[in-house]
């Protein structure tokens, strides 16, 4: 066996999606001397969501790096559309904000990854492992003190006085600790695929809900990032009908993408990405704490995950940055991240919940066109109502603020 690398650091972050790298700059930014553990070797993966929430530019504004990162190629969204049947809706409309951006930013989620880590590399006390997939906790006496994970140069065993779990909604710190976690069930899966934009498309992100299909799809500038909805289980169904099938469920739903369905030439450029949604009963242990979706597994409903993992971090930091530069951090600094947090997170799976029992799963369980659901028929009828959801995914319940 070769003997392990081992690193000492105040805080390890066992994951560097939008929670670990996030915290894993405002602490360095604080002081702190942070390393972060990512198990891919970049960032570059597809299907994590590329929405970049007013909420989070309001944090780089308060950061003082909203210019430099609206340099990186983006859309801006103000409103977000719906087809119910033939029926044309405005759902939410972001203009309306109080915050310095209006709008909801789309850029691929390893630009947004590679900026933190950009703005991360410039501080000496913030370090990101790629390739260091954390495989287990050390313990001694109870208390987490430290993680082993495997690199491409042999064993690395990482001793901190904080243990950070942001390795999102399979996560192995969780599973590793111990710490329960409470299934809240989600009726649906997501089929994931690409389809070229042409002249003349609608530009915003457009959700369509037809005779048991619904489809949604991101404006990516040349593509469309579209979500076909399936009901959970129900991908062997759909490919024992065979593509051809699928092509014309699709034509369907967005009678539109009807001529160009023949770029999904197999099932290898269609991606099946499950839905879950659960939480943590606690998010914490002695030398340990669970952020983002490692802590509340959130479901694409919204498109709000990411915001809430970046919040987390936020208020992580904002209340573990000054005992961590002491290397005290107390069971009761943990149990006050959970407090501030559990609230948002678990108000926002409700309505998430609500969305795919209520609407989804009726809409999926048809044939016939459904009776559009009251709180769409409400938006339609009074359109200030718009704010409320803008407001929901844009900022969300109780946003963080940086305090660091
Ligand atoms: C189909 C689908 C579409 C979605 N679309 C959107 C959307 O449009 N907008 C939105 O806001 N939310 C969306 N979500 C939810 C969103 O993806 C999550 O809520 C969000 O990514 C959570 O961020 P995180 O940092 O907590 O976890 P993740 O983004 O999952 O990041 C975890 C990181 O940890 C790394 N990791 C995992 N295990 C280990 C290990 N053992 N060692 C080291 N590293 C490890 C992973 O490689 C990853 O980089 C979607 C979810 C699904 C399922």
């Amino acid at each position: 066996m070769p003997t392990a690398e081992e690193l000492r650091t105040n805080c390890c972050i066992c994951g560097g999606g939008p929670a670990g790298m996030m915290l894993g700059y405002l602490l360095a930014r604080a002081g702190v001397n942070v390393t972060v553990l990512e198990k891919h070797g970049d960032f570059l993966r597809d299907f994590r969501g590329d929405t970049i929430h007013p909420s989070t530019l309001e944090l780089m504004h308060e950061l003082g790096l909203l210019a430099e990162f609206l340099q990186r190629p983006h859309q801006e969204v103000r409103q977000i559309t719906g087809y119910f049947g033939d029926t044309e809706i405005t759902v939410a409309d972001f203009t309306q904000l109080s915050t310095q951006c209006k709008f909801l930013a789309f850029m691929p989620q390893w630009d947004f990854l590679n900026f933190l880590a950009e703005q991360g590399n410039r501080l000496p006390t913030f370090h990101v492992r790629m390739r260091a997939e954390v495989t287990g906790l050390i313990e001694e006496s109870e208390k987490v003190v430290g993680v082993e994970a495997t690199t491409p140069d042999g064993p690395l065993q990482v001793r901190a006085d904080l243990v950070v779990g942001a390795d999102g909604r399979h996560s192995t710190v969780r599973a590793q600790a111990g710490l329960k976690v409470k299934n809240l069930g989600a009726p649906i899966d997501v089929l994931w695929m690409r389809l070229s934009r042409q002249e003349g498309d609608p530009h915003q992100p457009l959700g369509r809900f037809n005779r048991g299909k619904v489809l949604v799809m991101l404006d990516r500038g040349e593509f469309w990032q579209c979500a076909f909805v399936i009901p959970k289980g129900g991908i062997e169904d759909i490919r024992r009908r065979g593509l051809d099938a699928f092509r014309q469920d699709v034509a369907e739903v967005a009678p539109f993408l009807r001529e160009r369905l023949d770029e999904l030439t197999d099932w290898n450029d269609i991606k099946l990405l499950t839905v879950l949604i659960d939480r943590l009963e606690k998010w914490y242990r002695p030398g340990l704490l669970c952020i983002g979706d490692a802590a509340h597994a959130m479901s694409p409903i919204g498109g709000v995950g990411i915001n809430l993992a970046i919040q987390d971090a936020v208020a992580a930091a904002n209340l573990l940055a000054g005992p961590l530069r002491q290397s005290a951090v107390s069971i009761v600094q943990l149990q006050k991240v959970q407090r501030r947090r559990q609230m948002p997170a678990h108000f926002t799976q409700r309505l998430q919940i609500f969305v795919q029992d209520r609407l989804l799963s009726g809409v999926l369980a048809s044939r016939k066109q459904v009776a559009m659901p009251w709180p769409l028929r409400l938006v339609r009828r009074w359109p200030f109502l718009r704010r409320f959801p803008a407001w929901l995914i844009g900022i969300g319940i109780r946003p963080e603020h940086i305090a660091t």
